[in-house]
């Protein structure tokens, strides 16, 4: 489409620029000129000289992009299918395993729309998790060709695992049927061929396949991949700089699981005996940390990335985002996956950071609007392995923002730009986003991708993923009371701590 062509430079006038260090309640008003994928520079009154392009931000509010560093690209189209449910018969559900290949098409499709809804929310970063069935060149080449269609930065991550049994197998009772309980116990793969794979992806694309994507590496779970396969990853982390996201202590059952196991008593001394402990890593979820769990990580350098809204929907529990913030740990944001949050918002995540921490500490707190802020850009760069590049609006940074239009009634009376950003904003102020100096959303609508003609797209495909998931539903139907059954043993496991508030006194 011709507007999305790159102009030779933008220069956004008259704005409010929302600036970490500076008055996060009334930002001041000033220029940005960008120059290519770069801020070039930032001051009241900078001329519009030779081929600009002037965008007028009167009245608006210019935020650095949001970065979604936890999410999973694979479930998209299983939005709104599920109620709320505990964490181990969720999997049963949404285990891109128990669907089987997908069509290169619906793999496009599916990407498009999350990229979309992330982009219109103001998500210009998002690190994809993805599990690819089966892992085939073709369908990472469709995924990112997908991104970059839609504009987005992505931080890719092929999902590894090579120990296929569900988490909560430790708990499984033993009378249970053979066939049950091989289905639990799945089938492991080869830790040599899931790092081959990964391997040739980065070889084969390259350390950046565009401008806008770079690597990440993704163990699905300590407790899910072998030695070999975490030391591998270990390996290809430090020789390529990646960084690492790993699910760690989502649920109260792999914490419980981990302390059966008399060889790996905590799954943070799996991740260190492999090499993993380390500035690069972040802690995906990490509901069920321990305080001596926390000051490892704090020793380590390493990262939270905090789910709130899957933490929530899936049963897992609150998170110790007072104890982190408290160990000196740094806190990034993820949105997760469709199934279990069925969106791609920041400025939810955002909202309950700040307001979880109630549930346990009536005191006034420092995870306020403008932490927030910090951990949905600063934070989420660093986890990302790009803060050299984004989470701020600065010369020489890339061009990654939003700009809000302070008319929308979130903003009226204009009082503060962090706390109305981060509680009454929801993605509706949203009106133009730049990813790498690139417009990709003008008057609140992508001008990348035709979103209605998408939207018919996917529903022509929908059906089938439906009946798909309704038969995956009915094979699931004998698993679903011996799961529950399991879980409510593992459940009564003490672990010294809780995350589910006044458990056991009512
Ligand atoms: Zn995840």
């Amino acid at each position: 489409m011709a507007d999305t062509a790159q102009v030779a430079r933008i220069l956004i006038r008259g704005g409010r620029l929302y600036d970490h260090d500076g008055d996060v309640h009334q930002p001041s008003l000033t220029d940005i000129l960008i120059g290519g994928e770069r801020i070039e520079r930032i001051g009241p009154n900078l001329p519009a000289e030779g081929d600009v392009e002037v965008i007028d931000a009167t009245g608006k509010l210019v935020v650095p992009g949001f970065v979604n560093a936890h999410y999973h690209s694979h479930d998209v189209m299983a939005k709104g299918l599920f109620e709320e449910m505990p964490f181990d018969i969720w999997t049963l559900h949404s285990n891109p395993a128990n669907y089987g290949p997908r069509t290169l098409k619906e793999v496009r499709l599916r990407t498009l729309v999350g990229a979309a809804e992330s982009l219109r929310n103001g998500i210009t970063t998002i690190q994809d998790f993805l599990t690819l069935v089966p892992q085939d060149d073709t369908i990472v080449d469709t995924v990112l060709a997908a991104y970059e269609e839609a504009g987005i930065r992505v931080v890719f991550a092929v999902a590894a695992r090579d120990r296929a049994a569900l988490d909560i197998a430790p708990f499984i009772p033993k009378d249970l049927p053979e066939a049950i309980r091989k289905r639990i116990a799945g089938s492991d793969r080869k830790a040599k061929d899931e790092l081959d794979f990964i391997a040739a992806q980065i070889r084969r694309l390259g350390k950046n396949p565009t401008p806008r994507q770079t690597w990440a590496l993704a163990p699905s779970a300590p407790q899910r991949c072998s030695q070999e396969l975490l030391e591998g990853i270990s390996a290809l982390s430090r020789d390529h700089g990646l960084p690492v996201f790993t699910h760690v202590y989502e649920t109260r059952i792999q914490a419980a699981a981990a302390r059966q196991q008399p060889s790996a008593p905590s799954l943070l001394d799996v991740l260190a005996r492999a090499g993993l402990m380390n500035e690069r890593l972040n802690i995906v979820h990490g509901v069920w940390l321990t305080a001596h769990d926390i000051a490892q990580i704090a020793e380590a350098g390493a990262r939270v990335v905090h789910n709130p809204v899957s933490n929530l929907k899936l049963k897992s529990g609150i998170a110790p985002i007072l104890d982190l913030h408290r160990a000196g740990v740094d806190i990034a944001l993820g949105c997760d996956n469709y199934s279990c949050a069925e969106t791609q918002n920041i400025f939810l995540a955002m909202r309950m950071l700040c307001l979880l921490p109630a549930v346990t500490d009536p005191e006034p707190g420092p995870i306020n609007a403008a932490y927030a802020l910090k951990a949905a850009t600063l934070s989420g760069a660093r986890a990302v392995g790009l803060s050299n590049k984004i989470g701020a609006l600065k010369p020489g940074m890339a061009a990654d923002l939003m700009i809000l239009d302070l008319k929308e009634p979130a903003f009226v009376p204009f009082n503060s730009a962090a706390r109305q950003i981060v509680f009454s904003e929801a993605g509706r102020a949203v009106e133009t986003v730049l990813v790498d100096g690139r417009p990709v959303v003008r008057n609140s609508k992508l001008v990348t991708v035709d979103e209605a003609a998408l939207a018919a797209e996917v529903e022509e495909i929908a059906p089938a993923f439906r009946r798909d998931a309704q038969a995956l539903a009915a094979r699931n139907a004998d698993l679903t009371t011996p799961l529950l059954n399991a879980s409510r043993e593992a459940w009564k496991i003490p672990l010294g701590f809780e995350r589910y508030i006044g458990r056991g006194t009512r």
